[in-house]
């Protein structure tokens, strides 16, 4: 195989952070295996969840009546080239993506191109494990109005991704989503292990459960990253 898949997806728990701070997800137990009396024993379960939980896509429909759902999206659209930019390196809780950011990344990785997924790799993730801390009162990095404004009209990319809970901080007016998907595109929640995609060359599947007229809806994301060939 030329490609190494990444998984870039939070495993979901009871405990797994929320927008609100509410448990967002949970798994019961409707017919446990003694309780059948079939020959062959069943353990059926029922899930209660949040759409927006863990990590997820927001279609265009979050934010504008009459858009897209997440079902609306079609596979091809949902396969896309993306590129990975770091800015673990400066990224404190009230950091934004800068446009000065992606000039960075593009003196050393080229110009970003038209159509690919941006993946923004502030290193939060780090406190998925700590929901407290991981929601911070609403205080995570973010992504700035003006470099999402660059990335969408300068290089009218498919859409974008962050490691938090939202590219916006509430305190910013939540301009990423309304640019993104006023704009027809997706954004993609709270992202898990993007400091294992390359900075160019992966390719990602965002796959959300296939489920009529969702706003918000949880997904498989997976990435190919291309093996370096010797
Ligand atoms: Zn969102």
């Amino acid at each position: 195989m030329f490609f190494e898949l990444i998984d870039l997806t939070h495993t979901l728990t009871n405990q797994s952070p929320t927008w609100n701070g509410d448990c967002g997800y949970n798994h019961n137990t409707k017919l446990d295996f003694h309780e059948c009396d079939t020959k062959v024993k069943f353990c059926v379960q029922q899930i209660v969840m949040q759409a927006g939980i863990g990590t997820h896509m927001d279609a265009p429909a979050h934010c504008f009546h009459g858009g897209k759902t997440t079902n609306d999206f079609t596979a091809n659209e949902l396969m896309a080239p993306c590129v990975m930019i770091d800015v673990s390196g400066h990224a404190h809780e009230r950091y934004s993506l800068s446009i000065n950011d992606i000039k960075q990344y593009e003196a050393t990785h080229g110009l970003i191109e038209s159509d690919v997924f941006v993946v923004v790799y502030t290193g939060w993730e780090r406190f998925w494990q700590t929901p407290s801390k991981y929601h911070n009162n609403y205080v995570f990095p973010s992504i700035s109005k003006e470099a999402g404004k660059f990335l969408l009209e300068e290089r009218n990319i498919r859409g974008i991704g962050i490691d938090t809970l939202s590219p916006d901080r509430p305190e910013d007016d939540y301009a990423i989503h309304e640019l993104f998907l006023g704009a027809s595109k997706f954004i993609i929640e709270n992202i898990a292990n993007a400091k294992s995609l390359s900075p160019k060359g992966n390719t990602i599947l965002a796959l959300p459960l296939k489920a009529d007229g969702l706003t918000e809806a949880p997904i498989r994301l997976i990435a190919l990253k291309l093996k370096s060939v010797l």
